[in-house]
């Protein structure tokens, strides 16, 4: 569903990805797990089409989107910083982006409808995001990206701002979505545990490349280098 073939990626102060190579299959949910300043976010920017590579090339659903600009590929992003317009209802948080699209007025109630009964938040249309729990929010920024329908929604550290109590809810109610609505998801996570707990194949990566790509439990069980062996053991 979303490949990268020998993509790079040149800042200034040097290259930050380097000639990665990866296959992500329909309806995984796939977790980029490596150590900050890794290259994560910058990898995630370039399936997402915040950035340009600057050598190699990404596909989405087959088609090359290396110059498709991100407002027109088939994926929405969830940032962890999800901020809620405060001034607005739920509702209309989650309507937003399907009114500045023009969308008739009755396809955006259903669409919005659909999204928030998709986290299961049908019943807080009404309020106002200071009246939500955290957790809440964070599925209002999911329901957001659920509404446009995406094949594919990357997630840039989702559960980061979560404490632990709402992040384990919320990994469970991803991984719940997953498995109902057949999106790919794609989430960059420094949390090992996160990774192997909710993912169906993991990337470690490290210093722009990817170490291992495998299931949770080759990664975990059958490390390839003693760098996976060393940051996935980590926490045990
Ligand atoms: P973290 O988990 O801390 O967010 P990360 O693995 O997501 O880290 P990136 O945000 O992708 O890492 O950044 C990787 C490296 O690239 C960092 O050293 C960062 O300083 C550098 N970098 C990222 N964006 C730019 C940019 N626009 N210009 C120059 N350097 C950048």
């Amino acid at each position: 569903d979303v490949e990268l073939k020998k993509v790079f990626k040149i800042f200034g102060s040097g290259a930050v990805v380097q000639g990665v190579d990866l296959q992500i299959q329909k309806g995984e949910l796939f977790s980029i797990l490596g150590p900050s300043g890794c290259g994560k976010t910058t990898l995630l920017r370039l399936i997402a089409g915040f950035e340009e590579p600057s050598a190699g090339e990404v596909l989405i659903q087959g088609q090359t989107m290396t110059y498709v600009p991100a407002y027109r590929r088939p994926v929405n992003t969830v940032f962890q910083s999800y901020a809620l317009f405060g001034h607005m209802s739920i509702f209309d948080n989650v309507a937003f982006g399907l009114k500045v699209r023009g969308l008739p007025k009755a396809e955006i109630n259903d669409r919005v409808k659909d999204a928030l009964r998709k986290v299961r938040l049908e019943v807080m249309g009404d309020r106002f995001p200071r009246q939500l729990s955290g957790g809440q929010q964070q599925r209002v920024a999911l329901a957001r990206a659920l509404v446009n329908r995406p094949k594919v929604v990357l997630l840039d550290e989702p559960l980061g701002a979560l404490d632990l109590k709402l992040r384990k809810e919320m990994q469970v109610e991803l991984s719940n979505l997953q498995y109902d609505l057949g999106i790919t998801f794609v989430m960059v996570t420094h949390d090992q545990e996160e990774a192997l707990s909710i993912s169906s194949r993991i990337a470690v990566m490290n210093q722009g490349q990817l170490e291992q790509v495998g299931t949770p439990s080759q990664v975990y069980n059958y490390p390839t280098t003693p760098f996976v062996a060393g940051f996935v053991g980590e926490t045990n």
